[in-house]
């Protein structure tokens, strides 16, 4: 393989890592519209003023903030000419996703209804309008709201009437356990046949909007979107691994298995911000909001013309390019992709050998060794953030990202390359510069084919550049000596394509994850790139490159500390907890995490013992508390009978002191629970928490083998709003975690 020499081969590496740059920044959002602009097109600076009104403070459920929150949408959505109500219910943590205390709460879902003029079923366009206690919810979940309100808005001032229904559903208490969410699909009132929802997250402020999440089969949706959404910010490797993982969630989880097919589209830079005092409006960037409302404004009307009954069979691969084009492609198309790159693999290693450049048995030496930098990349890469961790302890309690992550996302991708070109020099060493690499397009495809069968949905990744790279190498056989470099070169641009989309995007979603995405693409794809340099790189002390590599990498590390530090304005995050024990009138702090600069002033290292212990189970942090005079939530036996050895139990909990949420814990189960109206099915391992109970109180039944019975109650609020004599703010600098909570527990008499 001979192609160019060494300062062309340089230059065409640059120029393929100009696109790589290129594609990041064409998927960043640019630029939003106007309050100026027709009023049937979506405006961002429009929608940011609902933004403004109802993210002034945090408005979690249970709270009068959230009801001024609610109120004034439901004035908003009037004043559109939307039909709308308040649907009152009772919602729990989706039966699907187990959990040992079930969240519940009384919850006021906002419905507001657009008939259509032949309806084949519904379009919801859905967002939560809960925030959480720790932040005013600008971004999680005002933004939403906002697009939502901004882009009926804009349908409205068109004119035009759809033939579906559109339903604009902004859900409560999702913060809680995605309880609006559930609590609208349990209720079954709408016809929700047929439905279609697009729904609207933030894990932080700012980026581009994801499509990451999709119901199955997928293909009428992702057509959709490939053929309106201006910003198809999504591809199948990264819907299949977030339908994968539980442990981030949206109301999606509550739609799902309500048969409705969902869209979730969020968006995650900046997720600092997330679920923290600055998710204020200040903190929301106007160009993101475009993005989601434009490829929000543009669904609706699609699938607000479309005959909704019909229904797609199948799942689709599909990835991004640059300018808004979505690639949809059929399983077989990816299959039959991955076998020709396979042959055409096999044809190349045959060329090369018979030409006598190479033997094929250096070819699969190097085949052998070249996925083996992908481990290699992850755990430096997984190495270099516990490094960080170690020399920046207050990074360990952090919720995704630091405030200024930029310069370790460069370090990461610069220590996966340097992974990278380790294996290249000792590749080249040991099987020449033609082996080395023919060896690495046999990887690439052989793992292509495997992930085609096993995995169609994720193969386009490695199949399409590897495809393209080998066509390109092959091609370079039967054009002359001096156009040899530029066809290759234009031969690799999608791998230069995939490496961008597959690169920065994954970093902005959290440094945690980059380990096991961003590593290994940065090790395959880019190895791809690195068929430009095979005359450029240098004889003698080809180590001066990877050994320079990881130099930078280190000092770029070390730049991201220097630059990223906690201050007022860029606050730590902390977690503390208050709990009296109101049957011993004994009282403890609580923490999650290690004791920080502030919480040492309450907790040291170390469990508490029973019954704290049961109540909080992942406290790592303890320390002694006056006891308060806080009043303790109470349990009124309505009935409590014994049929043939099965004990039925009828109880209504309260809370004493306007507590914003109430738990009931034990630690056998009871056989059968129902609460508020809601059966709990099954069981929950060690209880459930209600929110926003009814002053009233909630009502219980439980039934059990006969025999006494061990329960307790306990009940919850903010923090900082729980009156507790010994507390005091921490300084500006620390923010307090959502599930910090002054709480008082008390065992039910008499039972
Ligand atoms: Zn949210």
């Amino acid at each position: 393989m001979r192609v160019g020499r060494a300062v062309s081969g340089v230059l065409a590496f640059v120029v393929l890592l100009g696109v790589v740059v290129g594609t990041v920044w064409e998927q960043q959002p640019h630029g939003y519209r106007g309050e100026s602009v027709a009023q049937d097109v979506f405006s961002a600076e429009r929608a940011f003023r609902v933004v403004r009104e109802i993210a002034q403070r945090p408005h979690p459920v249970g709270t009068v903030e959230h009801d001024r929150v609610r109120d004034v949408l439901v004035g908003a959505l009037r004043g559109l000419g939307l039909d709308t109500e308040i649907q009152d219910g009772v919602g729990r943590y989706p039966g699907s996703l187990r959990r040992d205390v079930v969240g519940m709460a009384r919850v006021a879902n906002i419905v507001a209804r657009m008939p259509g003029t032949d309806s084949t079923g519904t379009v919801f366009l859905t967002a939560h309008y809960d925030s959480v206690a720790s932040g005013p919810g600008a971004n999680d979940d005002g933004v939403g709201v906002a697009a939502v309100l901004e882009a009926v808005r804009a349908l409205r001032a068109g004119g035009s009437t759809l033939r579906n229904d559109v339903v604009v559903l902004l859900t409560d208490a999702e913060e809680t356990g995605l309880l609006g969410a559930e609590a609208f699909v349990a209720s079954g009132k709408d016809g929700r046949d047929n439905g279609v929802v697009v729904n609207h997250e933030a894990r932080g402020a700012g980026g581009p909007v994801l499509l990451w999440r999709t119901t199955h089969p997928d293909g009428a949706l992702v057509d959709a979107v490939e053929k309106v959404a201006p910003y198809p910010n999504t591809d199948s490797l990264t819907t299949t691994l977030a339908g994968a993982q539980t442990g981030s969630n949206t109301d999606f989880a509550s739609f799902e298995p309500g048969g409705l097919r969902v869209l979730d589209w969020a968006y995650a830079g900046r997720s600092a911000y997330y679920h923290n005092i600055f998710d204020d409006p200040a903190h929301v960037d106007l160009a993101t909001v475009q993005q989601m409302g434009d490829n929000s404004l543009a669904l609706v009307k699609e699938f607000g013309g479309k005959d909704l009954r019909t229904k797609d069979d199948a799942d689709r691969s599909f990835f991004q390019l640059p300018f808004g084009m979505l690639v949809v492609l059929p399983f077989w198309v990816i299959m039959a992709l991955a076998a020709v790159t396979v042959l055409a693999v096999g044809w190349l290693s045959r060329h090369l050998r018979r030409a006598g450049e190479t033997s094929l048995r250096k070819i699969f030496g190097s085949a052998a060794t070249a996925l083996v930098p992908a481990p290699l990349a992850t755990g430096a890469v997984y190495g270099l953030w516990e490094v960080v961790k170690l020399i920046r302890p207050e990074y360990r309690p952090l919720f995704v990202d630091p405030y200024r992550p930029e310069f370790y996302y460069v370090s990461i991708l610069v220590l996966s390359a340097a992974v990278l070109l380790a294996w290249y020099a000792i590749a080249r060493r040991l099987f020449g510069a033609t082996a080395a690499m023919a060896g690495l397009l046999c990887c690439l495809a052989v793992l292509g084919g495997i992930l085609a069968i096993v995995a169609p949905a994720t193969a386009h990744v490695l199949v399409v550049p590897t495809l393209g790279a080998t066509v390109g190498v092959a091609a370079t056989f039967a054009v002359p000596e001096r156009w040899r470099l530029p066809v290759l070169t234009v031969f690799l641009i999608p791998a230069a394509v995939f490496l961008g989309s597959a690169t920065w995007p994954a970093l902005q979603t959290g440094i945690t994850t980059a380990p096991f995405l961003v590593a290994p693409a940065v090790v395959l794809l880019g190895g791809l790139l690195l068929l430009t340099l095979t005359q450029a790189w240098p004889d003698r002390r080809g180590w001066a490159i990877p050994s320079t590599a990881f130099v930078v990498a280190v000092a770029l590390a070390a730049a991201g500390l220097a630059v990223d530090r906690f201050d007022d304005q860029h606050p730590l995050t902390s977690q503390l907890v208050y709990a009296l024990d109101a049957d011993r009138n004994e009282a403890l702090w609580l923490s999650r995490d290690s004791p920080d600069r502030w919480t040492r002033n309450f907790v040291g290292e170390g469990a508490p013992s029973r019954p704290f212990a049961q109540l909080w189970p992942t406290t790592t942090a303890s320390g002694p508390a006056t006891a308060a005079k806080l009043s303790p939530p109470t349990a009124e036996i309505l009935s409590d009978t014994t049929e043939s050895g099965q004990r039925t139990v009828h109880l209504r909990l309260r809370t004493t002191r306007a507590a914003t949420s109430i738990a009931l814990r034990y630690e056998t189960a009871p056989t059968a629970l129902r609460v508020a109206g809601r059966d709990l099915t099954p069981v929950p391992k060690t209880g459930f928490q209600f929110y926003a109970p009814a002053p009233d109180g909630i009502d219980v039944q439980l039934v059990a083998p006969a025999g006494p019975l061990s329960l307790q109650l306990v009940d919850y609020t903010w923090l900082p709003d729980s009156g507790i004599p010994s507390y005091r703010n921490p300084p500006g600098d620390i923010y307090f975690r959502q599930d910090s909570a002054g709480a008082v527990f008390v065992t039910i008499p008499g039972l």
